[in-house]
């Protein structure tokens, strides 16, 4: 910002920038920066956390006994985060009571297990849409669900899931008891 013909609109542009002396310096600096950063590091196998931050000690040592089946519906972009939370939630669960499916669009044709799970009466959905029971209400009903779907992902993410692939809106839609 040292004056020289800082008038608006003009592209400095690559050259003039490293012209400006130390700044430009500091700039090349970055490339020199040691490639370990970029590496991977070792995750664990079991809660899918780097391996510094592995959380397998507060887990239960066997999975949890649960009769509801949760069907995690996790958009793309869930699953590359490093500190994701649902690999925790499926390292609790047996294999056969938590299932992943990753994706954006779901079709009765390339899921046709799902569409059958989201046609069940007993199938509930959590989304904290308009129509939704409250958590607490669903509590009190006599059985528990026999599956419930839950969306992974920012509430941009799910709520685009959830409009965009009409199975999703065949459950009951249950919200917890806060709203946001
Ligand atoms: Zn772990």
């Amino acid at each position: 910002m040292e004056g020289s013909g800082g008038g608006g609109g003009a592209d400095p542009g690559p050259a003039s920038a490293s012209a400006s002396g130390g700044e430009g310096e500091g700039f090349e600096g970055l490339w020199e920066l040691p490639v370990e950063l970029c590496e991977r590091r070792p995750v664990c196998g079991r809660c899918s956390r780097p391996q510094k931050v592995c959380l397998c000690p507060f887990l239960p040592v066997h999975p949890l006994k649960v009769s509801t089946c949760l069907y995690i519906i996790q958009h793309p972009a869930e699953e590359s985060r490093v500190l994701r939370t649902v690999p925790l939630l499926a390292a609790c669960l047996p294999p056969d009571k938590c299932k992943i499916l990753v994706g954006r669009r779901f079709n009765e044709d390339r899921y046709p297990e799902l569409a059958t799970v989201c046609r069940n009466p007993n199938t509930l959905i959590l989304y904290p849409g308009a129509e939704a029971t409250n958590l607490e209400e669903v509590a009190v009903m006599s059985s528990s669900p026999s599956v419930m779907i839950i969306i992974d992902g920012t509430w941009s993410q799910a709520k685009d899931i959830f409009y965009k692939n009409s199975l999703f809106r065949l459950p009951k839609q249950w919200a917890p008891p806060y709203r946001v």
